[in-house]
């Protein structure tokens, strides 16, 4: 097999050390670079403290009926996990390209990079928008800036395509997650005088109880969607503090939860209902026993859930580009219920397994890489014919 036309794009990309705690000014330099030597001009649009930028990019007529390709450019950190190759330096073995993001996207964003002579060599009738974004890892947080100012940059886009690994296979679908912490504060005394304290672990105990209550309620049979793995929304806790001693009754605690809701599902009734029970119930009774306790809740990070119908127009013409219309979900979030809340059909399809995603010794394998090279050949293509089919 030739050598995917992205390779040496990605070996570029992965160099960037771009982990979403870090800027990622260096790569979207560089990609900005890159263009401008393609004599295509970019908008980098910052975050508040000017350490990182989206990027966005039109190639082609400005008109509406445009395919947006979509990616983040932030990677998750490799601390503390057992490398065998150098995670930052692209390497090779058995047909697999390892290093950090070459799944988990950058395998895509450099397919879309390489494809851009390939775009500008083509009478392209619809146009092609690149916008990569930063900090997807850390509850899409980037690209929200992007979007807002989307509709003004450009007409209105047909589809975009997130290019999160697939396996190129067409996605249509994701749940969305609404990440919470709950700080419950009682009162302190010696345990030896319990009653007469507020046990701020036993309260959070009991909301954690009523969480998993309100979690088997989403599990019935009438509520599944059988496109999602699990089929139906989930509630679970991941992380409790409290207490300092056994013989001191806590005074606080607290602990996250998420809901992974299907998209039809609005998870913030799983809070509602937690909150319902902790001011009928639990308060009532903390406070008769201390008035200055109580139950707080916030918000941690929160994204959509996606699902484009498979009878869309933007499922047929994902379904036209893959050849295939075995159209699935996938189980992780992207950014694409953000791009379909803000009025874009979107679809999820990339290079890659999300099996070697956030994991060492990462990788894409060279057949994917320049599998997604020709999926690019067949947008360009489809984007010179004189209509949408
Ligand atoms: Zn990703």
């Amino acid at each position: 097999m030739s050598e995917p036309r992205s390779r040496a794009l990605l070996a570029q990309l992965v160099a960037f050390a771009t982990v979403s705690r870090d800027s990622n000014l260096e790569l979207i330099e560089f990609v900005r670079d890159y263009l401008r030597g393609l004599g295509v001009d970019c908008e980098l649009i910052y975050n508040a403290e000017r350490t990182k930028a989206n990027l966005l990019a039109t190639l082609g007529p400005r008109v509406a009926g445009g395919i947006v390709l979509s990616g983040h450019t932030d990677v998750v950190p490799v601390d503390g996990q057992a490398w065998t190759v150098n995670p930052f330096c692209l390497s090779e073995e058995g047909g697999k390209l390892f290093g950090r993001g070459t799944a988990d996207m950058k395998g895509y964003l450099a397919s879309v990079l390489a494809a851009v002579p390939i775009f500008l060599a083509h009478p392209l009738r619809r146009p092609v928008h690149l916008a990569f974004s930063y900090d997807e890892e850390v509850g899409c947080l980037g690209v929200r800036g992007l979007l807002e100012v989307l509709p003004q940059r450009i007409p209105r886009p047909a589809l975009c395509l997130i290019g999160e690994p697939t396996g190129l296979k067409p996605v249509l679908g994701h749940k969305g997650k609404l990440a919470m912490r709950c700080h419950v504060h009682g009162a302190a005394c010696h345990s030896a005088y319990a009653p007469y304290g507020v046990n701020a672990i036993e309260q959070a105990a009991r909301l954690i109880g009523r969480l998993g209550e309100i979690g088997a309620r989403l599990a019935e049979p009438q509520r599944h969607d059988p496109r999602f793995d699990p089929a139906y929304s989930t509630v679970q806790v991941g992380v409790i503090q409290g207490g300092t001693a056994l013989n001191i009754v806590p005074a606080d605690c607290r602990f996250d939860f998420e809901v992974r809701a299907l998209p039809a599902f609005a998870p913030q009734e799983v809070v509602e209902q937690l909150q319902d029970y902790a001011e009928r119930t639990l308060l009532p009774a903390m406070r008769a026993v201390k008035p200055d306790t109580g139950i707080r809740f916030e918000t941690l990070s929160a994204y959509p859930g996606l699902a484009t119908p498979a009878d869309s127009a933007a499922a047929r013409l994902i379904a036209r580009l893959c050849g295939s219309e075995a159209f699935g979900t996938v189980a992780f979030g992207t950014e694409g219920g953000l791009f379909d809340q803000a009025g874009i059909p979107t679809v999820v399809c990339g290079p890659g397994s999300m099996d070697q995603g956030h994991k060492p010794d990462e990788y894409v394998s060279v057949e994917q890489l320049a599998a997604c090279d020709r999926l690019m050949d067949r947008l360009a293509a489809y984007l010179s014919e004189p209509e949408a089919p």
